[in-house]
């Protein structure tokens, strides 16, 4: 369907973060409401080239339905637009909203379609995602799960000033942060990483490195400290912690790749087990608006 810019009417912004921001917008023709990232090119050619490739693997998942529908982009000089299925939340903006640590079933959804996601991304597109967290992870009405911002995220030029945004390095895996040979050339491992701190935020509502007050503290103490792992007197299964623990391996050479991960007891029990996800956001969600 060819389409004009005219025909977008925006709604209001939906949030926005260390490269553009994202505007709920209806098209009118069709009358479907969608989300718009919008960022700014990078002043380079090379990296723009870099990004016409990844805006080309953005459009080419439709076949994962574990991956934000793309449904096109509008380049010009200045700016890329990617129109995109409008999602119900994050679970960023959720675990916020809901002043609650989220269940561990809907934690084994959330691992299964974001491990699904990397491992089609790697599989069909040789693409690594780099900024795993739970805001680029998002939930539908249904209760479906996807995951949104791959490649993109980490080659375009910040349209608002970033001066260290804790959100995204705080994620980063230790050989990131400091690669072994001086060289970076990380592979695929640096995303279950990230999988594994998120997950970690999730279950227990809060970021494992906590009392860090700036960038610079979180890396040195990811570097320096234990990985975190989910509290050991808690009510999370076995297989949970076991599949957080390999996730935050941080000799990343010892840390699982996906085809490894889908095999894990926890992963393989949510492959079967029927959970009420939508159910579960309507009333949580319902919950905390009393
Ligand atoms: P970040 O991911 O760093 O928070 P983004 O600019 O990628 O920043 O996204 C900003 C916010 O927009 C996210 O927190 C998310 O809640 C929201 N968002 C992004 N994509 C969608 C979408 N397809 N549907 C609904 N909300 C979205
Ligand atoms: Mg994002």
């Amino acid at each position: 369907y060819k389409t004009n810019i005219e025909d977008l009417e925006p709604l209001g912004e939906l949030g926005s973060g260390t490269c553009g921001h994202v505007v709920k917008m209806l098209h009118k023709p069709t009358q479907c409401v969608m989300a718009v990232k919008q960022m700014r090119w990078s002043g380079d050619l090379e990296e723009n080239k870099r990004i016409t490739m990844d805006l080309d693997v953005v459009l080419k998942s439709h076949d994962c339905n574990y991956i934000v529908n793309c449904y096109g982009v509008f380049i010009n000089d200045a700016d890329v637009w990617i129109c995109m299925e409008l999602m119900a939340t994050c679970f960023d903006k959720l675990l916020k909203r809901l002043s609650s640590p989220i269940p561990e079933d809907i934690l084994g959804k959330v691992a299964l379609a974001t491990v699904k996601a990397l491992h089609y991304l790697k599989e069909r597109h040789d693409v690594i995602h780099r900024d795993i967290k739970p805001s680029n992870i998002l939930l539908d009405s249904h209760g479906n799960v996807k995951l949104c911002d791959f490649g993109v995220s980490g080659r375009l030029v910040n349209s608002k000033a970033k001066s260290g945004n804790p959100g995204c390095a705080a994620y980063m895996s230790p050989e990131r942060i400091q690669p072994p040979n001086g060289s970076p050339d990380y592979d695929i491992r640096a995303d279950v990483w990230s999988l594994g701190i998120t997950l970690v935020e999730l279950a227990t509502g809060q970021f494992p490195y906590t009392d860090c007050n700036s960038d610079f503290a979180v890396l040195s103490r990811v570097l320096q400290d234990d990985p975190p792992s989910l509290p050991i007197d808690s009510n999370f299964t076995p297989e949970f912690h076991y599949f957080i623990n390999s996730c935050l391996t941080k000799d990343y050479h010892q840390r699982p790749k996906y085809k490894r991960l889908l095999q894990y007891p926890f992963l393989t029990r949510y492959e079967t087990k029927y959970v009420d996800v939508a159910s579960w956001y309507a009333e949580a969600t319902a919950l905390s608006a009393r």
